[in-house]
């Protein structure tokens, strides 16, 4: 019976090296879906409905990462798709964008219960696969919406209200933090601040399209994971 337990706790050991490669070595975001779509990795993965990966143009130059699916995004398997995604389809259209044209994502790819806030060991054990999409994509810019985002990506306690609509580089890589759509909907002031930064990204993305073209072709580098904060968020 003690032999029979070993060699299936052998085999679990094998199985999960053979999910781990899978997910490190998908060449396309189809293949990382494949390789993800079950993970239980953090208890998220037992209380969602859908897990969502993220959805656009694989070649976007613009990617957006959000915190969390929500209530709607949960049911769809699609990030974004409530009224802060409306809102994001807005402010979109605004810089002459259709959400078909870019990449949305989130940092945490399961909805935590009630929306409540990710926890820091949620971070820890999903935001690999958000640098693993962010690889395969290789977008010229990433906007970081909302404190969640902003801090995991960033490895910074400074918080959006500081950092909104700057482009900042961080190694190969170039961010533009936004306010959360769904902190402008909760809070109208942010909302005129959100479109005047959505101009400023239209600038930020002219000018690193003048900088690739020196610099040359895509080419983005992640080997390090990223540094997650143990202290809670909020979204601005
Ligand atoms: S939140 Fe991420 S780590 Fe947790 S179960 Fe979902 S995909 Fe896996």
């Amino acid at each position: 019976m003690r032999f029979l337990y070993l060699v299936q706790l052998q085999w679990l050991l094998q199985l999960g090296d053979i999910m781990a490669e899978a997910w490190e070595e998908a060449a396309s975001i189809t293949e990382l879906y494949e390789a993800i779509k079950d993970c239980s990795r953090c208890p998220l993965g037992d209380t969602r409905t859908n897990l969502v990966l993220g959805a656009g143009d694989e070649n976007a130059e613009i990617m957006f990462v959000g915190e969390a699916p929500g209530f709607h995004e949960d049911k769809q398997g699609i990030p974004f798709v409530g009224p802060a995604g409306q809102l994001l389809d807005q402010l979109l259209a605004s810089i002459d964008l259709q959400r078909s044209q870019v990449y949305i994502a989130n940092t945490l790819k399961c909805r935590p219960p009630e929306n409540r806030d990710p926890q820091p060991q949620e971070l820890e054990t999903c935001t690999p696969f958000l640098f693993k999409q962010i690889a395969i994509i290789k977008p010229r810019i990433i906007c970081t919406l909302g404190n969640h985002a902003t801090r995991t990506l960033l490895s910074t306690s400074t918080g959006i209200s500081q950092l909104h609509g700057k482009l900042i580089r961080k190694g190969e890589l170039a961010y533009v933090p936004l306010f959360h759509p769904a902190a402008a909907l909760h809070k109208p002031p942010l909302k005129s601040t959100l479109i005047d930064d959505f101009q400023r990204l239209r600038e930020h993305l002219a000018s690193e399209r003048l900088r690739w073209e020196e610099e040359g072709e895509k080419g983005v580098e992640l080997a390090v994971e990223p540094e997650v904060e143990p202290e809670q968020m909020g979204l601005f």
